[in-house]
């Protein structure tokens, strides 16, 4: 490993979380008080939120609270040093979590067309690809490969076959997960593309865009019942010191956390329910053993935890933003997800 960061210092599991604006939709009543407040106290400036559930005050502490007025770059600027450890050698997950409309999709990629407003995943590629080159200065020689998938009621789907044609052959395929001795994890039948820029991977994003779940009637349904993942793996070469390093990021836009009754569902509906239920518990349950470093990670409980298995353990980084929507409507959501954090962080 190059460098070392900051991050090593503090251990290798972050929890950030982040409060959307209130937004036309939420119809905040004039009487209603803020459900969420930021404390103000010097102790957890910037880390500390309140939500008032019920006249009843709720006050969490993470790594690090960003308020409605924060920017995505001031989001970028406290994750870069995270996504630059990847070209270092590290294996990096970075996860949006939050119910559905909580701002995760707009935290990981931002708003499309409006480049002020980018996400994670454009800057992170921006800054690595920026990197890459100054590092050629000093000998390095990178190669980068990118895959994206979804994982939809435990199923793996590949983002980037070319001509999808909505096959069954294609959609029943297996894509069995194995992971290697190095720490490699290879999912078979995926597609893997090489990419030289930012502006290829830009490309194969939209392309993934394009080719998340259909199915469902509403546009932002589509995407909130399944887990988006985006892999870049990094594989750096140092021509005169012949030095190595295979590094990974990967950043999740994870399925809506919303708790989905089950008693209303049937058929598929309470199939997806159960399915998503059950990867973000176990999401959970592996942050948590490896924050406690207990003996025992539960990695094979789901599809997403196992498929992410070589990037959680070890001397990995892990980030996760929770988003959190300051809607009165959302309260209970907003104290589940902040819950969830507080048991992660
Ligand atoms: P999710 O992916 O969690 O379902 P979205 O990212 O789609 O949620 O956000 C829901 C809505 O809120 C979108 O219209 C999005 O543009 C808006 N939004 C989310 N976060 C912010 C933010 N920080 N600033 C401004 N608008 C936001
Ligand atoms: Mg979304």
């Amino acid at each position: 490993k190059l460098h070392n960061t900051i991050l090593e210092l503090k251990g290798n599991i972050r929890v950030f979380c982040r409060v959307r604006p209130l937004l036309f939709d939420d119809a905040a009543a004039e009487d209603e008080p803020n459900m969420v407040s930021f404390p103000t106290t010097t102790e957890n400036l910037g880390r500390g939120i309140e939500l008032l559930q019920h006249g009843q005050k709720h006050s969490f502490v993470f790594d690090k609270v960003f308020v409605p007025e924060s920017s995505q770059e001031e989001v970028f600027v406290e994750v870069s040093q995270l996504v630059q450890s990847a070209l270092d050698g590290y294996k990096v997950c970075i996860f949006a979590y939050g119910q559905t409309g909580s701002g995760k999709t707009h935290t990981m990629m931002g708003t499309p067309g409006n480049d002020d407003d980018k996400g994670l995943i454009p800057r992170s590629l921006e800054q690595i690809f920026e990197s890459k080159q100054t590092l050629q200065n000093q000998g390095w020689k990178y190669e980068m490969q990118v895959s994206m998938l979804e994982i939809y009621n435990e199923t793996i789907r590949d983002l980037l076959i070319t001509n999808r044609p909505g096959s069954t052959e294609l959609r029943t395929k297996q894509y069995g997960i194995k992971h290697d001795a190095n720490g490699n994890t290879h999912v078979s039948d995926l597609t893997v593309v090489d990419v030289r820029s930012s502006r290829e991977v830009s490309f194969l994003l939209n392309r993934a865009a394009q080719s998340r779940s259909v199915g469902m009637t509403q546009m932002n349904e589509q995407s909130s019942r399944s887990h988006f993942v985006f892999t870049l793996r990094i594989t750096g070469v140092n021509e005169s010191t012949e030095q190595q390093v295979h590094g990974v990021l990967n950043l999740i836009d994870l399925a809506g956390s919303e708790r989905l009754s089950k008693s209303g569902s049937t058929g598929d509906r309470l199939k997806e329910t159960q399915a998503i239920n059950k990867s973000l518990s176990s999401l959970s349950d592996v942050i948590f053993a490896l924050a406690k470093k207990e003996e025992h990670i539960p990695f094979r409980n789901s599809k997403l935890t196992y498929l992410l298995q070589p990037c959680l353990g070890g001397d990995s980084k892990t980030l996760m933003v929770v988003n959190v929507s300051p809607a009165p409507s959302s309260v209970n959501e907003s104290l589940c997800s902040l819950r969830f954090a507080a048991r992660v962080n």
